[in-house]
């Protein structure tokens, strides 16, 4: 295995699709022609874990693989015995068009876990080890790794809405700091800062700190002007963007995820690169990232179900973020430990606790069926 292969930018001779037998395509349009109701039903039918559990725990989507990536896994077994080659350099073209960025740019990885290991890596390899400032609570796989790696940590509490306080994070950026960590929305709070904020932010910090804005949940986001930030990666030299295959195309368990950066730090990221990306998983995003009609039903659904959920919360009076992600962060008034208990009890697994939110739960917001019984079981975990 070479990291040559993925710093190839040659994508003239690109296939057009995932190589698939007579077989695997007669199944895979089998279930294309199903309406899209019915392919939500059936998504969620095989999602749906085994023994009735509702597992709300995980930041999951359990409406996916879409029926077009279903077909790409089927159609992949024929693909095992290779390396993905080509249908890597064909997914960094199609994520390259769709961003308007140029295929040198884009960075693929196993999850974006991988690529924030990376960017934890690039921070620890520029000097001696400095540090990294980033929200807490937040998504915390960078600040482990970069702690494991000799970095120190900057926690910087977050705003009156749970959001980053960019001001104070900019503040604690020191001629020390060699990272900065934007969740964005925030994972475990849901809140998210605007495009705005964010652009002014990255300009302010110096050109020797590699800011890494993490947009694992940017498609589930509805507020006006909370955006991707992609488009200043153009003129921030400095600026790494993070996406996932994980949350709204449903495909956790194949393990893609990509970055967008300038060219000379794909560059580096190519030389560091810590595994092959797997074949199955590289089919499964080329079909999901082309399965328009599954995205948009999959954000209608989860969007209609997370305001079904706010509504309720307010009802009980609970305080609670403003969710832009696919999960909900509120205030269960007791210890968060207990609330989980008393939830497992009626079936349904919620988040753990966060650091300095004892009583906060983080709850994903799964299909309308999983939904409902979260909401039928909340009253009782609060009272009973
Ligand atoms: N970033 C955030 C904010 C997350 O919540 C997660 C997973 O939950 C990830 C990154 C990692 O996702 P993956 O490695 O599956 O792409």
């Amino acid at each position: 295995m070479t990291s040559d292969r993925h710093r190839s930018n040659d994508v003239s001779a690109l296939p057009s699709a995932p190589r698939i037998t007579r077989r695997q395509a007669l199944l895979g349009a089998a279930m294309l022609a199903a309406p899209l109701a019915s392919r939500l039903a059936q998504a969620d039918a095989v999602g749906a874990p085994a023994g009735g559990m509702v597992v709300l725990n995980g930041n999951e989507n359990p409406y996916g693989p879409s029926p077009a990536a279903r077909q790409a896994i089927l159609a992949s077994v024929g693909n095992a015995p290779r390396y993905a080659d080509e249908n890597i350099e064909q997914l960094r073209a199609r994520i390259a068009a769709r961003e308007g960025v140029d295929p040198a740019q884009v960075t693929l990885g196993a999850g974006s876990g991988e690529l924030l290991k990376l960017c934890g890596l690039l921070g620890r390899l520029d000097g001696p080890p400095g540090e990294l400032v980033a929200a807490r609570p937040t998504y915390e796989e960078l600040p482990h790794f970069a702690e494991a790696l000799g970095l120190k940590l900057r926690w910087v509490a977050p705003d009156g809405r749970l959001r980053h306080d960019l001001a104070a994070m900019r503040g604690a950026v020191t001629a020390d700091t060699r990272l900065v960590y934007v969740c964005n929305p925030n994972n475990p709070t849901g809140a998210a800062v605007t495009r705005t904020a964010l652009a002014s932010f990255v300009k302010s910090v110096p050109s020797h700190v590699l800011v890494v804005a993490d947009e694992a949940y940017i498609d589930f986001v509805t507020e006006p002007d909370v955006a991707t930030v992609v488009p200043l990666v153009k003129d921030a030299p400095n600026l790494v963007v993070l996406r996932t295959f994980s949350k709204i195309h449903g495909l956790a368990g194949l393990r893609i995820g990509y970055g967008i950066s300038s060219p000379e730090i794909a560059r580096r990221f190519g030389r560091l690169w810590l595994t092959w990306p797997n074949t199955t998983g590289i089919d499964a995003a080329i079909a999901s990232h082309g399965d328009a009609a599954f995205l948009a039903s999959t954000r209608d659904a989860i969007l209609a179900d997370r305001a079904r959920v706010h509504a309720t919360l307010d009802r009980l009076g609970l305080a609670r973020a403003e969710a832009q992600g696919n999960f909900v962060f509120f205030d269960t008034g007791r210890p968060v430990k207990e609330f989980q208990e008393r939830m497992l009890a009626q079936g349904i697994k919620v988040g753990r606790r966060f650091d300095g939110f004892d009583t906060w739960s983080r709850t994903t917001i799964g299909t309308s069926a999983e939904v409902d019984r979260f909401l039928a079981a909340l009253p009782r975990a609060l009272h009973g």
